[in-house]
């Protein structure tokens, strides 16, 4: 964890100016508060090494004196917290393989890093957050109730989005489709329940002509699911890779003969090569993290293959579109996941300041976190914080470097507290009681109030 400025050194104060009194928050009163200047410093308990459960009751309680502040009610001395609380300021979202699971596992860490977002700490501070994963192959609800044992927690559809959830959005825009990858049908059942009219997929094809692909042969099951029809009279008015192929010849084979047909029909060919139909991918990630020691082969492989067979056949380039992260789209979606989910469930009709994304893979989670940080599209903070945990290898350099990086999704959640804790009491110390300019520091001692990331 490459964070400088030790909790300690973090909370502990400079050397003060002369005139200027240390004041515990604990034991301040209110003519204390009021009657400045005054530095107010963290009670004895948060100077001492604690786990996350303190530290984020330390915001809340930091928080709780700034919204005094910011609404002119008077301060007075701290008191125990509710049962329950939730954060207003700042958010969570989590990639999922890599980061809370892998190889169909729990990560340790996950487990109490969820404990702590959900307020099983000693003073019950809840911190919204929502899953954004490239991965599919499911409905949201299936991998939710997976989401959910693996955690062993309640994961909602409402705080969940998956690489394809964005192509529901597209189903009214197309009449007869291809849906690519997953097993069985269930990637067919996933788009029929997101609303697309006519979907087949390319056991219905090789059902119509075995010749199809000269070395795939329909299993039993197949031949049994898959539905026969006459593709001579159907045109494919657009391809969807919903998730990982389980027969890149195959798959590829079919996706081929459709881009190169004249307007999707299947057994013509186009003279110009641009007249097939588009595709979709949901993601492009090249590799994921799994049980294996090496990383194993994503749907953006998938993509980088079909791109370089198209251009040696056609001597073109293929056109396609993937959705997922890195994608900009992707996070405003995930924005308007986050607002809905924080004002059904939490209350909190207004944005948060700041967006902590904990993800293992640097080309689309910490990319995508940068990116959309830095776009006009985002009205706050977006925070990538890269973990060890997946895709990431000791020794090397990210392709795209994150503001921060952990070991593991634990460390993640404790470093977005921690800095919301400095932020907190920095904004505090600067602002003083609401009724004066407060104490104004050096800079050197506001860097002791600051974390610095990579
Ligand atoms: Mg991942």
């Amino acid at each position: 964890m490459s964070v400088t400025g030790t909790k300690e050194t973090m909370l502990s104060p400079p050397n003060m100016k002369r005139g200027v009194r240390r004041l515990s928050s604990v034991i301040a009163t209110l003519d204390d508060l009021s009657l400045g200047p005054s530095v107010v410093v963290p009670p004895q308990h948060m100077e001492q090494p604690s786990d996350a459960h303190e530290t984020a009751a330390a915001l809340e309680m930091a928080k709780r004196h700034i919204s005094r502040i910011s609404a002119n009610e008077p301060i007075s001395t701290p008191t125990t917290p509710p049962a329950t609380s939730t954060t207003d300021a700042y958010a969570f979202a989590f990639d999922i393989d890599g980061v809370l699971i892998r190889g169909g596992e729990a990560i340790p860490e996950a487990i109490e890093a969820m404990k702590i977002l959900n307020g099983q700490n000693q003073y019950g501070v809840k911190i919204p957050y929502i899953f954004v994963t490239n991965g599919g192959g499911k409905s949201e609800e299936e991998r939710c109730l997976d989401l959910s044992r693996q955690l062993h927690m309640e994961v909602s559809p409402g705080q969940f989005i998956c690489g394809h959830t964005p192509m529901r959005e597209m189903a009214e825009r197309y009449g007869t489709v291809l849906v690519v990858g997953g097993e069985g049908e269930k990637c067919r059942q996933v788009a029929e329940g997101y609303g697309f009219k006519d979907v087949c997929t390319p056991g219905d094809i090789i059902k119509d002509n075995v010749n199809t692909t000269p070395f795939r042969k329909l299993t039993k099951d197949e031949q049994e699911h898959s539905r026969k029809r006459n593709f001579g009279e159907v045109e494919i008015e657009a391809v969807f890779v919903f998730a990982d192929s389980r027969d890149w010849a195959g798959d590829q084979q079919i996706i081929l003969d459709l881009l190169m047909s004249k307007k999707g029909r299947l057994g013509t060919r186009s003279e110009t090569f641009d007249e097939g139909p588009p595709i979709f991918f949901s993601h492009n990630d090249m590799v994921w993290a799994t049980s294996h020691d090496h990383t194993r082969l994503g749907m953006g492989a998938l993509r980088a293959s079909l791109e370089a067979v198209f251009k040696a056949m056609t001597k073109k380039e293929m056109k396609s579109t993937a959705f997922g992260k890195p994608q900009v789209g992707t996070f405003q979606f995930a924005t308007r996941l986050l607002q809905q989910w924080r004002k059904d469930v939490h209350g909190i009709d207004s944005p948060p300041q700041t967006v902590y994304f904990v993800g293992d893979t640097p080309e689309s989670d910490i990319r995508g976190t940068n990116e959309f940080n830095e776009s006009p599209l985002c009205e706050n903070t977006w925070y990538s914080i890269l973990v060890r945990t997946g895709v990431f290898r000791e020794g090397t350099k990210p392709g795209f470097t994150p503001m921060a990086t952990v070991d593991n999704v634990l460390e993640a959640v404790k470093h977005g507290i921690q800095r919301e804790v400095a932020k907190a009491m920095k904004s505090q110390i600067i602002d003083g009681n609401g009724e004066g300019p407060g104490v104004i520091l050096e800079e050197d001692q506001l860097q002791d109030a600051t974390i610095t990331d990579d």
